[in-house]
């Protein structure tokens, strides 16, 4: 029988509920127990597939090709394991589900309604996941959104409900709330986050855990008061103050005892948490003897979230290059001013050892990227071209090396002369855009001798992909005899994955998503070896520096 553990959150959004909830499910795994963590979201759309980065940050995507929430990606990368679309759910699925079986008269003739209906159907999707892995011993579900929304209602709902329906030693609720720090009266504030629990009471859930968010640690005396008005006792309320590291959060909890008193209060029999080799990596992460700097240019530079999984990525290579990787954020379309010429785009990049081209969609700034990517290959910069970063490399290399001045993706003009990146014909005619991409995990073969091949040391991978537009294979000769190799092809050859520059320092892009597989104990090794081209570059600047003086 799986225990549940869910997480809620209060005051206000953004409080970290999906770090929260990943650190929770660390530590359960580091006692060794089997956890699985999903997220319930509830808006209304089916996937965040069809919502604009700006609405929603990164869409995640799974091995079995589902377009998810980010925090599954920190769910992935705190416990290292692969998730699939049963662990995502929204409102949208759950209306979708109920009214498919309305008009497949499963309903007979009854009235269908929040309740039962849609509280039945969003505790059958809770136990979802220990039903069809009966080995799993702690499912965590994380709620979106903030209690108090009138969209989480039905979830919230559906919780109180299967507490009730369990033995109390089976379910566990978590509640984040905020406790702000007002400057003015320099004092700690715990009215919000008693508001906060008071508003879960009357749903009917009386938390068992408060984890407290706060700029730093609280009082003893602010603890103890949250304790009495909120109805738990003080030991399970939890500091959260800001980490240093996402990766530091875990281990925060744990020193505060918070895994033993879910272990505890679950009757859980765990060993106590194995957490040395985390504890090394987040020594690392805090304390990295070196730092580089490597250029982003994108095109949701504004918004951080949009490249979440990109970020973690750097963090994660950094650990075996003992280096600390800073983004430089690069607006794509700032570059695209004719007026730019070389020497500004040597200011944009004076300091970085390297160049990322992240995926993206529609062509803003899509001639900003080329210029930086052919800036990347002339000065023999580390570039790492990801999804639309290689769609962007290969119009830049046809234009300028494979003597197709208009080369172009189709996507950002239809009428191309030389469409280089093109629709495959499964995509031209579909009506539909949510779930029609290309999605998910798919095998690649690497060319032996190859850039590709070295960094993975394996001749076939699976990477993870979301996007429509393809290398167009009419061309592949033409950019082959520039110069281009094609290192990795799916395995009937018909779709190309990766290419490379031989004659440059690291010149790689891939169709795909590395991103989206990096863990912190196992950074991809794609994202380990650009870092180490950007690190080898910037020792020898360093060196011809030191000579030169
Ligand atoms: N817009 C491009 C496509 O659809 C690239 C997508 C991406 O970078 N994820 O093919």
């Amino acid at each position: 029988m799986a225990k549940y553990v869910f997480v809620t959150g209060g005051v206000v959004s953004a409080l970290g509920k999906g770090i929260a909830s990943a650190s929770i499910g660390q530590l359960l795994k580091a006692r060794g127990l089997r956890v699985v963590l999903q997220k319930f979201d509830p808006y209304l759309n089916v996937d965040p597939g069809t919502m604009s980065p700006y609405q929603h940050g990164e869409v995640f995507v799974l091995d079995d090709g589902a377009e998810c929430d980010l925090d599954l990606g920190h769910y992935e990368r705190f416990t290292d394991t692969n998730l699939s679309r049963i662990n995502n759910l929204t409102s949208g699925v759950v209306y979708e589900t109920i009214l498919q079986r309305e008009r497949k008269g499963e309903y007979l003739g009854r009235t269908v309604q929040v309740i039962p209906h849609v509280t039945d159907e969003i505790k059958r999707r809770l136990q979802l996941p220990a039903e069809l892995d009966p080995g799993i011993d702690v499912v965590v579900t994380e709620i979106g959104g903030t209690v108090g929304d009138i969209e989480s209602l039905p979830f919230l709902e559906a919780i109180r409900q299967f507490r009730l329906e369990s033995p109390v030693q089976d379910t566990l609720s978590v509640h984040l709330t905020l406790v702000p720090y007002i400057a003015a009266a320099g004092e700690i504030k715990t009215k919000p986050t008693q508001h906060s629990v008071r508003e879960l009471r009357s749903i009917g859930i009386q938390p068992d855990v408060l984890i407290c968010r706060a700029e730093a640690p609280m009082p003893e005396d602010a603890r103890r008061k949250i304790a009495l008005f909120c109805n738990v006792p003080a030991e399970n309320v939890i500091n959260a103050p800001d980490a240093r590291s996402i990766y530091e959060v875990p281990l925060n909890f744990h020193a505060q005892g918070l895994d033993d008193l879910i272990c505890g209060r679950l009757q859980l029999a765990a060993p106590p948490a194995e957490l040395e080799a985390w504890r090394r990596m987040v020594g690392i992460i805090l304390n990295p003897p070196d730092a580089l700097r490597i250029a982003v240019v994108g095109k949701y530079v504004g918004l951080k979230d949009a490249y979440k999984s990109i970020i973690e990525s750097f963090i994660h290579a950094g650990i075996p290059n003992r280096v600390h990787v800073e983004l430089e954020w690069v607006d794509a379309e700032s570059l695209e001013d004719r007026d730019v010429g070389d020497r500004r785009l040597a200011e944009v990049f004076a300091g970085c050892d390297g160049l990322l081209v992240p995926g993206g969609f529609g062509d803003r700034g899509i001639e900003g990227k080329i210029i930086a990517v052919r800036y990347a290959r002339e000065r023999g910069l580390p570039f790492l071209g990801i999804c639309l970063g290689l769609q962007v490399a290969m119009i830049e290399i046809g234009r300028d090396l494979a003597g197709l001045p208009r080369a172009n993706s189709s996507e950002f003009d239809p009428a191309a002369e030389h469409p280089v990146i093109d629709l495959m014909r499964e995509q031209r005619d579909l009506k539909q855009m949510g779930a029609t991409m290309r999605l998910g995990a798919w095998p690649c073969v690497l060319r032996p001798g190859t850039l590709a091949a070295s960094c993975y040391d394996a001749p076939e991978i699976s990477e993870r992909h979301r996007h429509r537009y393809e290398v167009n294979n009419a061309y592949r000769e033409r950019f082959e005899a520039a110069g281009v190799v094609f290192s990795g092809l799916s395995p009937d050859g018909r779709l190309v994955e990766m290419i490379e520059l031989p004659d440059h320092p690291f010149f790689l892009a891939c169709q795909f998503h590395p991103e989206l597989k990096s863990r912190p104990n196992r950074p991809h090794p794609l994202f380990t070896r650009f870092v180490a081209a950007a690190a080898a570059r910037l020792r020898a600047r360093n060196g011809s520096a030191a000579a030169a003086s």
